[in-house]
Order: C-alpha cells, then sequence, then structure tokens
C-alpha cells in the first residue's frame, strides 16, 4: 500500500528531529571565506571528496582570490592548481567562465537566486542550493548522493532524480530547516549509513527506518512463527 504524504511528512519531521539531536550543529565540510570561493569550491567537488577539494583550493584561491582574477586566469594554470579533483579540464574551464559570467552578468557578486545561479557554467542545482542554505541562509535543500540515498532508504522517496528528489523533501519540510536537514543526512550518510555497508545497530534512525537491516521485532514475531509452523509441519 502506497504511504499517505501526510504519513511521510512525519516520518521526515521525525527522521529530522533525531538528527538534529545527534548533530547538533551541521557545517558544509567545504573550506571557504566567501560566496565565489563556496561556489568555486562546490563545483570541484562534483564527483570529488570534500576532503580533496580541501587540498586543492588553498592555492587556486591564493592565486585567484575574486572572479575578476580567476575570470583573467589562463585556463591551462588553473587545470595544473585543480588537477587532482578529477574531470580537471571540464572543471576549469567552468571556473574560468562562471567567473567571467559573475563579473560581466552579476557585476562581480555571485547572485542569490535558484534561477540565476544555474545559468552560470557548471552550476546545477544542488550546487545552487549549497550557495543559497549555507552563505545566504535562504531555503534550498542540495540533494548529492547521501541525500539521496538517506531518502531512499528511509523510505521518503522512491525517485532516483536528485531534482525530483529535491521537490519531494521541500514538500516534507518547512523551507528554513531545509539546507540544515541536507547538511544532517550528508553527516550521516558519511558516519552511519554507509552506501554499501550501513551500520544499522548504531543508527539513531532504525526504529523508523524501513530499510534497517536488523531484525525489527515484527520480523523476529515473523520468524518464530515460521519455524513453529515448520515444525508442526514436520511432526
Ligand atoms: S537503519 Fe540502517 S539503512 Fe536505515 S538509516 Fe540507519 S543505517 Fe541507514
Amino acid at each position: 500500500m502506497a504511504t499517505k504524504k501526510t504519513d511521510l511528512a512525519k516520518r521526515a519531521t521525525d527522521v529530522l528531529k533525531l538528527l538534529k539531536r545527534e548533530y547538533p550543529v551541521a557545517i558544509c565540510e567545504l573550506t571557504h571565506e566567501s560566496a565565489f570561493q563556496l561556489l568555486a569550491a562546490t563545483i570541484l567537488s562534483a564527483q570529488c571528496t570534500d576532503v580533496r577539494v580541501n587540498m586543492v583550493t588553498p592555492a587556486l584561491f591564493d592565486a585567484y582570490p575574486t572572479p575578476e582574477k580567476l575570470s583573467l586566469a589562463d585556463v591551462s594554470h588553473v587545470e595544473q592548481l585543480v588537477r587532482s579533483t578529477g574531470f580537471y579540464q571540464t572543471k576549469a574551464k567552468n571556473l574560468v567562465a562562471m567567473s567571467s559570467q559573475v563579473m560581466t552578468r552579476f557585476g562581480g557578486e555571485v547572485p542569490r537566486e535558484i534561477e540565476d545561479l544555474i545559468t552560470l557554467p557548471g552550476v546545477g542545482r544542488k550546487t545552487a542550493n549549497v550557495l543559497r542554505s549555507v552563505v545566504f541562509n535562504l531555503p534550498g535543500l542540495p540533494v548529492d548522493t547521501h541525500v539521496g540515498r538517506l531518502s531512499r532508504r528511509l523510505g521518503l522517496t522512491k525517485l532516483e532524480d536528485p531534482v525530483k528528489v529535491e521537490y519531494e523533501l521541500n514538500a516534507m519540510l518547512p523551507p528554513p530547516e531545509w539546507g540544515q536537514f541536507s547538511l544532517r543526512l550528508i553527516l550521516h550518510g558519511r558516519r552511519v549509513c554507509d552506501a554499501k555497508k550501513p551500520k544499522c545497530e548504531d543508527c539513531l534512525l532504525e526504529k523508523l527506518c524501513p530499510s534497517s537491516n536488523l531484525p525489527t521485532k515484527k520480523k523476529v514475531v515473523k520468524k518464530a512463527v515460521k519455524k513453529t509452523v515448520k515444525k508442526v509441519i514436520k511432526k
């Protein structure tokens, strides 16, 4: 039977309450000192870990601290600086083009509106929502691989498309909670609900998670009944 929308919203609220208790402070792990730097770091984080991105951004921001400076950069030099993040040629090209458009179209200021942000090279909804929620304190729910996986495991969505997942989650929670909900799911995904080996035995969401691999009371009772039935049949 399909789960009702109100039940899903209740489950999302319960998940949020528990995650808030477990992770009272949830911060973006990409090192940055400005909206521009976070935008550049988030572009670099595609298919790459935050740890790796944080290793390359000090040299990048040292050489090109502002959109003005990066817009004038030689792409091949940027390629060298960001090489270890993977897909470095595309990322370097996008960083320079993004900076150039921030200068020419937005007067050197990173825009706040999602409709503007997603027109910049290398910027999709996930990146736009990171910017909105982390630096502008505006509603935005970035759906990355952790948020997508946990939302499906927790039964909040069945969808795979991150944009559709974002819209579904948005409908379940108040806008001021969107960004922190995403950050907390990411923390929980990294620490407990691993893609390959979820640690359900250590998970504070275990009781309300339909994907828990622990035997719940229901499952235990079912197993016991099955055993008894088998025994009776054998006799
Ligand atoms: S109970 Fe297991 S599958 Fe569910 S959220 Fe926790 S770790 Fe992930």
